[in-house]
Order: structure tokens, then C-alpha cells, then sequence
């Protein structure tokens, strides 16, 4: 008996996606133009490149950053005056990250792409092993999130970076934009709008943040991209993780949910930013970061200041 196959519908190919959203079937050609044409548009609209800009890729070798590295690499690798740098940070979890630390070589390595990888244990003399059986209360992404992202500005800083590109993608701005709704956490809100310069933070990125994670999954499969299966030991932030379920389940039977929540917060941003101006940078006076007050949260976390 004879299958019958969708066809793309701008194209006589046949469809590998169907997007609910927008109602459209696309075949892998134009599935992947329609991602692309996404995330130009978004570089354009939120983060202006500008000449001689060195943009860091925070590289975790997953799908997303792996997307994020290749994607910008397709748009801005042949321009001699910008440099791509992929930075891997090794937080020290056995049994997880050290592969995917090596799909980020694999992948740097093939595209021709400076990689710097630097471990929890070198900066902060203490591995997510060592912290996690610790943490069992709050959690321990808490401290893990908090500890990345200070060494990923610190390494983006040291190399002169003018911008920080991660892996965000439409889901993780969904999700935190509704968490930090329920949470009432307006601070948190505003800090998550599109970035302005502020001194000692390089200017961070989020390429991918209107391509759904199922997209970004199929874009990563069909350039044999890193897909990073086979979680972290210590994921565990529940209320993300019901939230994630809720929208995921809105987004079924009302298609279109979580772009909706993303559009509506870019409206809203800037009227938020105005109101609740985020307050001016100092450095921390142990580690020398930039942060908001005396003490920076990483060096609070790691218990510096006892
Ligand atoms: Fe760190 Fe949590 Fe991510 Fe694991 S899941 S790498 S603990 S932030």
C-alpha cells in the first residue's frame, strides 16, 4: 500500500516538521533556512556586531551551545574581523561532563575555532562532586549556575571578549520568564531583558532564544551536531521542571504559548527596566568581579568572605 507523504509547503519536498505555531509543514531545506533566518534576525535585532568583536561561545557541548557555536560560526566565521572563541567550563561532574567537554574539542577542533576549558576545581579549588551532596536543600544547579557564569565572564573578560553568546533557547527564556513571574522576582525580570553595556559584564547573547528546543534538536541532529543525551546527576530544580511540563502541555493545546510569553515580555521589558532600574556595577572586593554589591554571589557561595 502506498504512503502518503506531506509535502513542505513551500516546496514539492517532503515536510520533516511540522511547525504547530505557524501552521507550516517544511522540508529540511527550508526547515533549516526558516531556524537561520531566526536567529539572524534576533542577532540584528538585539545584540549589534560591530568590527573587530570577539564573541565567546559558552561551549557545554550540548545541543544548544554546539547550535549556538555553528550557527555563528556559518554567519560570521568567514569575516576576518570578528574572532569566535568557544569557552567550556568543567565543573567537575564524573560521568557527565568530561564527554561532552569532549564533543565541544571535537566540534571547535572541525570548525577551526580557539577553545579554552577551564574546571571549577583550578578557579575555585572545589568540584560540583564535592558541592553537590552538600546542597541537597536548595539544589545544587543554585550554585553551579552561579559559579559558571561568573568563571565564563571572568575567561570572556581575560580574553578580551567583546560579547558572550549561550545557548538559550525559546523554552529556557519561557520557562524563566514564568518562574520569575511566580516567584515575583521583578529584579531578576528586568536582568533577563535584552543586555546593555555595563562595565566588567561582557555583553551577553542569546542567539537561539526564539527557536523552540525541539527545533534547535532537529537542527543540531541534521548537522550531526552534539546532542548532548544523558542528563546531569544533579538536575534538579523542581519548580523549573513543573513549569517546563506546564508549558510544554499548554504549548500543545495552544500552540504559539510560549513564543506569546516571550513577545509579551519583550513589549514589557523596557517600561520594566525604566521603573525598576538595575543598579550600578561595583567590584567585588575579594574576587574583584562585577557585582551588585560588596561581595560578589560566587564568592558568597564559595564562603570567601567567612
Ligand atoms: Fe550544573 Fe545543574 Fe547544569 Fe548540572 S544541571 S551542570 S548541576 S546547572
Amino acid at each position: 500500500m502506498e504512503t502518503k507523504t506531506i509535502k513542505c509547503n513551500k516546496c514539492n519536498n517532503d515536510a520533516i516538521i511540522f511547525q504547530k505555531y505557524s501552521g507550516m509543514h517544511l522540508c529540511r531545506k527550508h526547515f533549516i533556512e526558516d531556524v537561520e533566518r531566526k536567529i539572524k534576525l534576533t542577532i540584528r535585532k538585539h545584540y549589534s556586531i560591530q568590527k573587530n568583536d570577539v564573541i565567546a561561545i559558552g561551549l557545554s557541548g550540548g545541543k544548544d551551545s554546539s547550535t549556538t557555536l555553528y550557527i555563528l560560526h556559518q554567519i560570521f566565521g568567514k569575516r576576518p574581523d570578528i574572532e569566535l572563541v568557544g569557552i567550556s567550563i568543567d565543573e567537575g561532574i564524573e560521568g557527565y561532563r568530561p564527554s561532552t567537554i569532549g564533543s565541544a574539542k571535537e566540534l571547535t577542533e572541525k570548525l577551526g575555532i580557539r577553545h579554552i576549558v577551564r574546571s571549577f576545581k583550578e578557579e575555585y579549588d572545589t568540584t560540583m562532586d564535592e558541592i553537590a551532596p552538600q546542597q541537597r536543600e536548595k539544589g545544587a544547579c543554585s550554585y553551579c549556575g552561579v559559579l559558571r557564569k561568573s568563571l565564563l565572564n571572568k575567561i570572556a573578560l581575560e580574553i578580551g571578549a567583546t560579547k558572550l553568546a549561550i545557548g538559550h533557547n525559546l523554552d529556557d527564556e519561557a520557562q524563566t520568564i514564568l518562574l520569575n513571574h511566580l516567584k515575583g522576582d521583578v529584579a531578576r525580570m528586568v536582568r533577563l531583558a535584552p543586555p546593555k553595556e555595563l562595565e566588567g559584564l561582557v555583553l551577553r547573547m542569546k542567539p537561539l532564544r526564539h527557536i523552540p528546543e525541539k527545533e534547535v534538536a532537529l537542527y543540531a541532529y541534521l548537522h550531526d551536531l552534539p546532542l548532548g543525551f544523558g542528563g546531569c546527576p544533579y538536575a534538579h530544580e523542581a519548580m523549573r521542571r513543573e513549569i517546563r511540563v506546564m508549558l510544554n502541555e499548554f504549548e500543545v493545546n495552544h500552540p504559539g504559548t510560549k513564543y506569546a510569553l516571550l513577545s509579551g515580555f519583550d513589549k514589557i521589558s523596557g517600561i520594566l527596566g525604566r521603573e525598576f532600574p538595575q543598579e550600578g556595577l561595583s567590584r567585588c572586593s575579594l574576587c574583584g568581579q562585577a557585582c551588585t554589591e560588596d561581595i560578589c554571589q560566587a564568592c558568597k557561595l564559595l564562603k570567601r568572605d567567612q
